[in-house]
């Protein structure tokens, strides 16, 4: 599909923004930088400029483009509930084809992520260094500080490498429960996956205690990262690899405990907006997506009671509350577990400025919308930090680390079999 086509399909979305305002108040950005170009308003102006031919698309735009968040907390505080997130996606497409997309992200989103087995390869390689105490030394010489803030957070953003990936532990962990009351098909988001494969064993442990027959699948990415750069391209790409993949399963429910994941299968069917045939087979294997919250309170779960009785707080990722509209369920399930006192965290869906590759590629703003969630942790006095996005547990693990505050940030799934799983 041409630039024009795919920004001209977001026209009517634009001219729907009557230019009231009301997203201010809700955009981190904006509450950061107070300049109109970084809010919702503003960045809908200038891409209604471009599309009506009065402003060109120059390089000048790619702050107020690509500093946005993508986190849709305009959008809920929208009357006309303008999409402000997908044309900000359509304009960075349209970008990328008049400048050119840089090589790396080319490679990254057409060839890199699309291959789990080339992922595999690499990240045992990335992992090393982390394993081997290497990146601890490069880091207490601060040599990689010489490259700018953003690679020394990058480093540190993982905090140990894990010696197994999940996809290797698998194979040893018993699937199926004694009463099989869902068979469920897990979704090994790559996150999970490489950086923390002990959320998914405490994911695959809650559901085989309760009556779900787990099965494993080859799949790739599910294309989040490649749709927040706008390679519309790459994401039809992995989605139909995984369309092939779902379609081949014998499951009641495709399951995943990253709530990124999760809102972006479900969104499939939109990404084949000009393929009837595609966007109805998307329409049916997408139809038993579930995010891990959802699945957990449907099963009216057996919660392993907390050994130490502990106040935790739960930080809404945006992909669970605004994309999908969860958020009862996580803090129901909190609530049932014997030994947990919940505490409700103030601005709970004021996004921790993770975003993916967000918090490094914008290392000012993401650092200062962290700040603003950390003070909010902080005043809550919780010991346990739960969510269910890997984005946003890597970025309040740096931030409590940052800040040495006394909280452990948990998946909901780990706070569900008492801290963890069998790892
Ligand atoms: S995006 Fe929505 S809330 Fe913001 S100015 Fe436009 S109509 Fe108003
Ligand atoms: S998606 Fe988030 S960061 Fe972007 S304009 Fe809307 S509120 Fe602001």
């Amino acid at each position: 599909m041409e630039t024009e086509q795919i920004l001209k399909q977001q026209y009517d979305a634009v001219l729907r923004c009557n230019r009231c305002g009301f997203c201010q108040t809700a955009c981190p950005t904006y509450a950061i930088t107070g300049m109109e170009a970084s809010v919702a308003r503003g960045r809908n102006v200038l891409c209604r400029n471009v599309l009506e031919e009065r402003l060109p698309l120059t390089k000048d735009l790619y702050a107020p483009l690509f500093e946005c968040l993508l986190c849709r907390a305009c959008t809920a505080h929208c009357f006309p509930a303008v999409r402000t997130d997908e044309i900000i996606v359509a304009a960075r497409n349209a970008y990328y084809r008049e400048h050119g997309q840089p090589a790396i992200l080319k490679f990254l989103f057409r060839e890199f992520l699309p291959d789990r087995r080339r992922m595999t390869h690499t990240m045992r390689f990335l992992t090393l260094g982390k394993r081997t105490g290497l990146s601890g030394l490069v880091r207490l010489t601060r040599i990689l500080g010489l490259f700018g803030k953003q690679m020394m957070k990058a480093e540190q953003l993982v905090e140990k490498a894990p010696r197994r990936f999940l996809q290797d532990i698998l194979p040893e962990m018993s699937l199926t429960p004694p009463r099989v009351r869902a068979r469920v098909a897990y979704f090994n988001g790559c996150a999970i996956n490489f950086a923390m494969p002990e959320v998914g064993a405490a994911t695959i442990e809650f559901l085989t205690r309760n009556g779900c027959d787990v099965m494993t699948f080859d799949h790739c990415c599910c294309g989040l990262p490649a749709h927040s750069y706008g390679d519309l391209e790459a994401v039809r790409t992995m989605a139909r690899q995984n369309i092939d993949a779902f379609e081949k399963l014998d499951a009641d429910v495709i399951l995943t405990d990253c709530s990124s994941c999760s809102s972006f299968l479900k969104e499939y069917p939109k990404r084949f907006d000009e393929d009837d045939e595609m966007r109805a087979r998307a329409e049916k294997v997408v139809a038993k997506v579930r995010d891990f919250t959802e699945l957990a309170v449907e099963l009216e779960p057996d919660v392993a009671p907390m050994a130490d009785k502990a106040t935790i707080t739960f930080h809404d990722p945006c992909h669970l509350s605004r994309y999908q509209g969860i958020t009862k369920q996580p803090r129901d399930l909190i609530q049932a577990t014997e030994g947990a006192e919940y505490i409700e965290l103030p601005e709970a869906d004021w996004c921790c400025g993770g975003a993916g590759s967000y918090c490094i590629a914008h290392y000012g703003l993401s650092e200062k919308t962290l700040d603003r969630k950390m003070g909010n942790v902080e005043t809550t006095g919780a010991r346990i930090l739960a969510t269910t996005c890997p984005s946003c547990i890597m970025h309040l693990r740096y931030g409590i680390s940052q800040k040495r505050l006394p909280v452990r940030v948990l998946h909901l799934s780990q706070v569900l079999t008492d801290g963890g799983g069998p790892l």
